[in-house]
């Protein structure tokens, strides 16, 4: 059975997450966020210069705001995911992910994810699929 984010993708016209990370619309997202002078362009898990970008939430997949991603190395970001993967929760508490893998203060994490902060839409999220366990996406 589909998750719903899975549905979500399909009516985008994507058979499957890999599928969109294919599209031109990823690559317009991830080249926006790449090229924001204020952004931080570093691994927030580890501060290593080489990162890929992963979802903190997927309300607008397909047309992302660069605030909807964040920086991580390909090692921090499976251990995201890993982590969310394993304690059954959804995207949306990818920062309790990383504030679990670097050990940092809640204090820090609100200043690290401050820049992100006025990029929130204004309406309470309710999606369902923002808030599903994830599966394999990311
Ligand atoms: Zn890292
Ligand atoms: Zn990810």
């Amino acid at each position: 059975m589909p998750t719903l984010f899975q549905e979500r993708l399909r009516a985008l016209g994507f058979s499957s997450y890999s599928a969109y990370l294919q599209s031109p619309q990823w690559h317009a997202a991830t080249a926006a966020y790449r090229a924001h002078p204020r952004l931080p362009q570093y691994c927030l898990g580890c501060q290593s210069g080489s990162f890929e970008l992963h979802h903190r939430s997927y309300t607008r997949i397909g047309h992302e705001a660069v605030g909807d991603l964040i920086p991580l190395c390909r090692i921090c970001h499976e251990r995201v995911h890993r982590y969310l993967t394993e304690h059954h929760k959804p995207i949306n508490a990818t920062h309790v992910a990383l504030r679990k893998l670097t050990g940092q203060s809640k204090g820090a994490m609100k200043h690290q994810f401050r820049p992100f902060s006025r990029k929130r839409p204004k309406k309470r999220q309710t999606l369902a699929y923002n808030r599903e366990p994830l599966r394999e996406e990311g």
